[in-house]
């Protein structure tokens, strides 16, 4: 059975990025003048062409998203359960050769962690983990889901990609939806950012969302990582796999993230600078591209930039988090993953979506088969 990785290698990057800086005034006016749009209009969209319809292209994604998702906004907390990885990966703060003190927590601390968000009041968790199958393996995965499903409407997991039955064992003890970036579609670079470990595999990542596709996963959460290559390109790539996941996983529901290179520890500067203007074109793009992606934006962004865009078509935040296993309350200390550039409490950030006239949404799914 083809995979991504068939459509993908039809594609050549230079060509693609080409056909992006190609792209006209016109284009972008058809584009915006079109109630559906196709993956050409995504580029028109994403393009320097389109940076003047800025305004524009704000205001539909608004009505569009109003129109979908009504005036909501849904919330969810990152709760990292290690940092133990077997990967180097350029860009991040866990990475195998980097000297930090490894952790996992243990199910008395990881019940600490989520009496913590839920005082705070989440019932969405995002459990996140290095890469690192010999410490948190599949097993470790379900016994960790198993120990918390009771508490929680809706699990996700950030973590290692994993086979499709490990997968369906997963979904079978209650989870719900699993995030996987891409990082980059440019295979060069990603063999750059990604010399050693499993994560090396640039395909076995590709066909994780196939993986799970056919695993009958509840929901996909896609993503690059902006900055190691040109957006522009790394975003079309990312809605062409988006596209042709909706198509063939018609069943499963798509959440996109947005995150960009942070400072850490050691830290790589971004290749290719996006700025917050390039970001808010990104987002808005992928609204208009289509209505039911699920559109969702972390703490890496300022708290200016967030209380900006959360009317522009984003449907999910997270608040207060923490990128350190322990981070809540069992060990404040250790080091983060990334910096965290938006460290409002999580009420406060509450009071500041409601000034906006939205609805704080911290549940929206129950688990009635558990
Ligand atoms: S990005 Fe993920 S896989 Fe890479 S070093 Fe960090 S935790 Fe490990």
């Amino acid at each position: 059975m083809s995979t991504f990785k068939t459509l993908l290698n039809q594609y050549n990057w230079n060509d693609t990025l080409q056909s992006i800086y190609a792209k006209t005034e016109n284009d972008v006016l058809q584009a915006l003048g079109k109630s559906t749009r196709d993956l050409e209009d995504f580029k028109a969209l994403v393009s320097p062409a389109a940076a003047p319809y800025l305004e524009d292209m704000a205001q539909l994604s608004q009505q569009i998203t109003k129109k979908r998702f009504g005036n909501t906004i849904q919330m969810y907390a990152p709760m990292y359960l290690s940092n133990e990885c077997q990967n180097i990966c350029t860009y991040c703060g866990f990475s195998m050769t980097n000297k930090i003190p490894r952790r996992t927590l243990n199910d008395a601390e990881i019940l600490k962690e989520t009496a913590f968000l839920k005082s705070k009041g989440y019932d969405h968790i995002l459990l996140v983990t290095g890469e690192a199958n010999r410490t948190v393996g599949v097993e470790y995965l379900k016994h960790a889901i198993q120990l918390i499903r009771s508490q929680f409407s809706n699990i996700t997991i950030e973590v290692q990609p994993l086979d499709q039955d490990e997968y369906e064992l997963l979904i079978e003890h209650g989870l719900y939806a699993v995030l996987v970036y891409q990082e980059t579609y440019h295979r060069d670079e990603y063999k750059k950012h990604h010399p050693k470990g499993k994560k090396s595999n640039f395909d076995y990542r590709l066909e994780t969302p196939d993986r799970l596709g056919k695993a009958g996963i509840h929901k996909i959460g896609l993503g690059s990582l902006y900055g190691l290559e040109d957006w522009r390109a790394d975003s079309f790539f990312t809605a062409l796999h988006f596209k042709y996941l909706q198509k063939t996983y018609w069943k499963t529901k798509y959440s996109m993230s947005f995150p960009r290179l942070r400072p850490f520890s050691g830290g790589l500067e971004p290749k290719v600078e996006m700025t917050d203007r390039d970001l808010v074109q990104l987002i808005c793009a992928y609204r208009l591209l289509d209505e039911d992606l699920e559109l969702s934006m972390s703490t890496r962004e300022s708290e200016l930039f967030r209380d900006h865009i959360v009317n522009l078509g984003i449907t999910s935040i997270s608040a207060e988090s923490k990128t350190n296993p322990g981070g809540y309350v069992v060990e404040k200390q250790s080091l983060e993953q990334f910096e965290i550039s938006d460290e409002r409490p999580t009420e406060v950030v509450a009071e500041m979506l409601k000034s906006k006239g939205l609805e704080v949404v911290w549940k929206d799914w129950a688990n009635n088969w558990q």
